[in-house]
């Protein structure tokens, strides 16, 4: 975090005020208070850092929280933070006016990934793999430096079903990402409030509010998560057949039946032979299927 700052908010500017009452805003609010409603994201006394990478999704996470907060009849606090992953051409300064035109106290953290990656990469690895390892540490670590105890994350339902499928499809595994998830440092909880947002939705707002949507500039920007492409595409043909068809993907996420899955674990469990504990040990030692925290590939 060398070299970070951290800038403190001060007055609101107009923007905010300006489509605080389009609708289209109101549904990403409501969308995200329900959210918060039903998986207890947010609690009185919160101090909750919000990743903001420049993307559209990061961006409206952060205006509907503020906005949320404003409202709310608990206290809490929200700190704008920005890692640079140091690739050449990367706008941080575009996301640091934003941040400053509409009075967020933010964080900037400038760091040598791109250096790292360029040095320990070895051939035919995961470049995305090693990037959002390194700036998943880096979030962590500059949350914990500015005693959050939450950090938001600008993932939508449409990432929730895509990780969906794409788990089934290539991995072998059923699961997607949590709503929230204390994470393996014990400290900060993931959270995840865009759970209920719809990426067209968060499009059209974006597109209206006019966001300054900055590229990540990594060099497979645009060429990585083809396979993510590939059930966004799929999804997009299934719903020509069945419009309900992401909704019902998501609800399947809440809507889970144990006894008619295969997982002998969960038999184990379920029979009363097995311990809860190995099924939580077990299952934890299974690959971070939300290790992915980069919010330029997923739209
Ligand atoms: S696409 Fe995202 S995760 Fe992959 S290398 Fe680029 S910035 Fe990193």
């Amino acid at each position: 975090m060398s070299g970070s700052k951290v800038v403190s908010s001060s007055d609101k500017k107009k923007s905010l005020a300006e489509f605080r009452n389009h609708p289209l805003f109101r549904k990403l609010r409501h969308g995200v208070g329900k959210a918060i409603g039903d998986f207890g994201l947010i609690e009185n006394g919160d101090r909750i850092a919000v990743a903001v990478s420049g993307g559209k999704d990061s961006y409206a996470l952060l205006l509907v929280l503020e906005e949320l907060r404003r409202r709310a009849p608990v206290t809490f606090e929200l700190i704008a933070l920005n890692i640079d992953s140091g690739y050449p051409g990367y706008r941080a300064d575009v996301i640091e006016d934003f941040f400053r035109n509409n009075g967020f106290s933010y964080l900037m953290v400038p760091s040598r990934h791109y250096d790292i990656i360029k040095e320990k990469l070895r051939p035919g690895s995961s470049y995305c793999s090693l990037c959002s390892r390194l700036k998943r540490g880096e979030l962590y670590e500059a949350a914990q430096t500015l005693g959050c105890n939450k950090l938001a994350l600008g993932h939508h339902s449409d990432d929730f079903i895509e990780t969906l499928l794409l788990n089934q499809f290539f991995v072998g595994s059923l699961k997607s990402m949590s709503a929230s998830m204390l994470a393996d440092n014990g400290i900060i909880t993931v959270i995840r409030p865009l759970v209920y947002l719809a990426e067209e939705d968060i499009v059209a707002f974006s597109q209206y509010v006019e966001l300054p949507v900055v590229s990540c500039c990594c060099p497979v920007s645009g060429i990585a998560d083809m396979q993510r492409k590939r059930m966004k595409q799929l999804l997009k043909e299934l719903q020509a057949d069945i419009p309900h068809v992401k909704n019902s993907l998501l609800k399947a996420l809440s809507n889970v039946h144990p006894r008619h899955l295969l997982d002998p674990l969960l038999r184990r469990e379920l029979a009363g032979v097995g311990k809860s504990a190995d099924l939580l040990v077990n299952h934890a030692s299974l690959p971070e299927p939300d290790s992915h925290v980069c919010q330029q590939i997923e739209s």
